[in-house]
This record gives C-alpha cells, sequence and structure tokens, in this order.
C-alpha cells in the first residue's frame, strides 16, 4: 500500500509519522526545498502557541519531549493598554495551565527529521503538484528538473490553505469550497533581547487590544519577542514613511516603540498576510484521495488554534484505521464525519475570540467576569 502525502509542513509531517507506524509505504512531496537547510520562509508565523491538543498528538509517538525543549509557557495574557498598567489575566484559576509558545520553523523540523528516519518513509523536496487524478491517484508534481509523475494508492493533501489538491479536486467537480477572507491583514514585527534578557514578561502572551485592532506578542527561546499587528487590510497602507511609523506605534502603542530598535525596516519590508476560513465539501473523493490539516479547514489564527486541530486531525485519522481495520475507503469518510463538526467549531470560536482579544479582554466588564469565573 503506498501512500503519497502532499505537503511537509505541520500536518504531513506529523501524519508522515503515524502512517509509518502503521507499516505502510509514504511519500512525502514537498514544494519547497528542505527547510532544514536554510531559514525560515519571511512571512509566515515564526512562532506558534501549541497547547494541551496538540501536545496529545506529539506525546502519542513520544515527541512532545522534543520539541518542549525549546518551548515557552505563556500562563496567561498581559494586556497593555494605551496607558495604565499592565493587566495580568491567567488563564487557569489556580495558575497551573499554559500554552507553549513553539517555533514554527523549529517545530516543522523536528516533525520532519522524524518523519525521515522512520521505516517505509521517503521525503521528495521541491516537488510541487500541479495535477492530480484523484480517482486514478495519478499526480503531477513541477521539479527543477522538469515535470515528474507519480501513482499512489491514496493521496492526502496536506498542502495548507492554498491547496493545490483540494484546487484539483475542485477543477474534478468533486468538491465545493468556501474560502472567508477575512477584511484584516497580519505583519510581523520583533522586539529583540534587551541585554541577554526578555524584554517583557516571557510567561505571558501580550495583547495590545486597541478595539477595532490589536497586536499581539509571543517570546521565543532567543529572548526575543515576535509581535503581530492585526490591522484592518488598508490600515498598514497608510502609513509608508519613517516618521508616520515612529508617530503611530508612539500614540498608540507607546510601551513597544523604545523597545523595537526595528520596528520601521520590519514595518516597511516584512508582508502583510492575508486571513481567512476555509469551508470544504466533502474532504474526499472515491475513498482514496482526502484533504487534512488546513487544506480542508484553515481558520483564523485567534484562538491559536489551527496546528493544535490539525494535529487532532492525524491522531483521529489514525484512530479510524483502526477502527475501520486499516480500510482507507471506510476510513477516510469516517474521518470527515467525525471531525467536521469540530473543526467548523473552532472556526467560529477562532472569530468570536478576535472580538475578544481586540476589545473585550480591555474592558473592566470582562475583568469583573473572568474573577467570578475563576472565583
Ligand atoms: P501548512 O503549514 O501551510 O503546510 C503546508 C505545506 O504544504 C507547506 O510545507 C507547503 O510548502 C506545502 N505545499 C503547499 N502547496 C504545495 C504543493 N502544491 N505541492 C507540494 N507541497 C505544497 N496555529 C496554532 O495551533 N497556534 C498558533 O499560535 C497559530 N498561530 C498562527 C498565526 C498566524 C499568523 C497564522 C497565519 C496561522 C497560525 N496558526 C496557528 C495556524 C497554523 O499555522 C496552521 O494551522 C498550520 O500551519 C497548518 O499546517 P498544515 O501543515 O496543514 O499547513
Amino acid at each position: 500500500m503506498k501512500v503519497a502525502i502532499v505537503g511537509a509542513g505541520l500536518t504531513g509531517s506529523l501524519l508522515a509519522c503515524y502512517l509509518a507506524r502503521r507499516g505502510l509505504t509514504v511519500t512525502l512531496y514537498e514544494r519547497r526545498a528542505d527547510p532544514r537547510a536554510g531559514t525560515a520562509e519571511r512571512g509566515r508565523s515564526i512562532n506558534l502557541a501549541i497547547s494541551e491538543r496538540g501536545l496529545d498528538a506529539l506525546r502519542r509517538i513520544g515527541l512532545d519531549e522534543t520539541v518542549m525543549t525549546d518551548a515557552l509557557p505563556m500562563k496567561g495574557r498581559m494586556i497593555h493598554p494605551v496607558s495604565g498598567p499592565l493587566d495580568f489575566q491567567q488563564y487557569s484559576a489556580g495558575g497551573d495551565r499554559a500554552i507553549n509558545s513553539i517555533s514554527r520553523g523549529a517545530l516543522n523540523n523536528a516533525l520532519l527529521t522524524a518523519a525521515a528516519a522512520a521505516d517505509g518513509v521517503s521525503v521528495e523536496f521541491e516537488h510541487r503538484l500541479c495535477e492530480l487524478d484523484s480517482a486514478a491517484g495519478q499526480m503531477v508534481f513541477q521539479t527543477p528538473s522538469g515535470k515528474v509523475t507519480a501513482t499512489a494508492d491514496v493521496v492526502l493533501g496536506a498542502d495548507g490553505a492554498g491547496s493545490a489538491v483540494r484546487e484539483q479536486l475542485l477543477a474534478e467537480g468533486i468538491v465545493a469550497e468556501d474560502v472567508d477572507f477575512l477584511d484584516y491583514g497580519y505583519k510581523e514585527l520583533s522586539i529583540p533581547a534587551v541585554d541577554g534578557d526578555f524584554a517583557l514578561d516571557p510567561g505571558a502572551l501580550h495583547i495590545w487590544p486597541r478595539g477595532t485592532s490589536m497586536m499581539i506578542a509571543l517570546p521565543n527561546p532567543d529572548r526575543s519577542f515576535t509581535c503581530t499587528l492585526f490591522w484592518p487590510a488598508g490600515a498598514f497602507d497608510a502609513l509608508t514613511t519613517a516618521g508616520t511609523i515612529s508617530a503611530y506605534f508612539a500614540e498608540n502603542y507607546p510601551d513597544v516603540l523604545p523597545l523595537a530598535p526595528t520596528l520601521v525596516d520590519d514595518y516597511l519590508n516584512n508582508p502583510v498576510g492575508v486571513l481567512g476560513t476555509v469551508h470544504t465539501l466533502p474532504w474526499q473523493a472515491h475513498g482514496r484521495t482526502a484533504l487534512i490539516g488546513d487544506a480542508a479547514h484553515a481558520i483564523v489564527p485567534f484562538y491559536g488554534q489551527g496546528a493544535n486541530c490539525a494535529f487532532e486531525d492525524v491522531v483521529e485519522l489514525d484512530r479510524c484505521l483502526d477502527d475501520t481495520s486499516g480500510s482507507w475507503a471506510r476510513a477516510l469518510p469516517l474521518f470527515e464525519s467525525r471531525r467536521r463538526h469540530n473543526t467548523e467549531a473552532i472556526a467560529a470560536m477562532a472569530l468570536a475570540n478576535f472580538i475578544e482579544m481586540r476589545d473585550k479582554v480591555a474592558s473592566p466588564a470582562y475583568r469583573l467576569t473572568k474573577q467570578v469565573e475563576h472565583a
């Protein structure tokens, strides 16, 4: 039984590890060059919050400790008002629960290394899927030396929000998709370490709620912070010079300006990312081709659950294969029926959490409600 996984990102690499344990022959096809040999792509989020849902998937195959080595636990939110004192809001009543800031690149590399080392797994880099016959399991890839073809018994699209597998299924008239773009973009900025130490409390996810927009910051193992601005899409274009950028931050994010010496460079040179929710129906075709992770159900990042949810997909697909004695034809529809309502729920919650993070967390009424909940 030959399985092709398109995309060696977080989902595809973890999935390869799980399928290898079943004794399957797996080929991971990735459009990029091996990320372990180079630097991270500019414009992807640099770090991720991984919660218990994601850790559970890693723990089941013994990868949690490797991944957690450099993780920074964040036990609550630190709210930064325009003026006045900071406000720490812990995530759990006892203050004992945390989400973990993890480098996206390090996580991807750890999963890829584990996948590549597993028996039966091979990885083909610089292979961009450009054609697929989903009924026959035939694929065409663009590579640096031209087009190559491959065939597999099962083809799994783990190729992210802009999935080529989904696009091919759409072109074949097999799936319908609905992509709801948010009228907001995101841009990353950096706060470096100060005298070798964190410039802000590394035990918190920092939020600058500003009503219709916000900024967040997560700590990195090198003691820097990566900040992400979430602004209405057109708002980024309004600031085009060093003077206007600095003046805007001095007025709206006054505590950040002295901590971010590269702010103007970051602002002018880092791309604006798009945000959206992908709804796809169905996720599988012919019992042999399927979508998983962001390719099936990308969500906006405000609950920090996209990758966590994709990892849960992998665990559930593995469980479906157990429950169907390894029959892909039965496991793929079962996987979809078990996961769809969960992914729709988190998609809606992620959108709702944007309003909570950018606005409600700053209100006295919200703080009072949380105190009552924790009492
Ligand atoms: P991707 O990570 O997009 O990986 C897809 C892979 O497929 C890539 O390696 C790509 O190169 C490859 N590929 C694409 N097309 C092709 C092709 N045609 N042929 C071959 N290969 C292809 N989630 C969290 O859980 N916590 C967070 O804190 C969090 N923060 C986020 C912050 C931001 C700003 C954003 C945008 C997202 C965030 N997410 C977070 C969501 C998370 O990044 C995604 O859910 C996760 O990356 C999905 O993994 P994936 O492997 O399905 O897709």
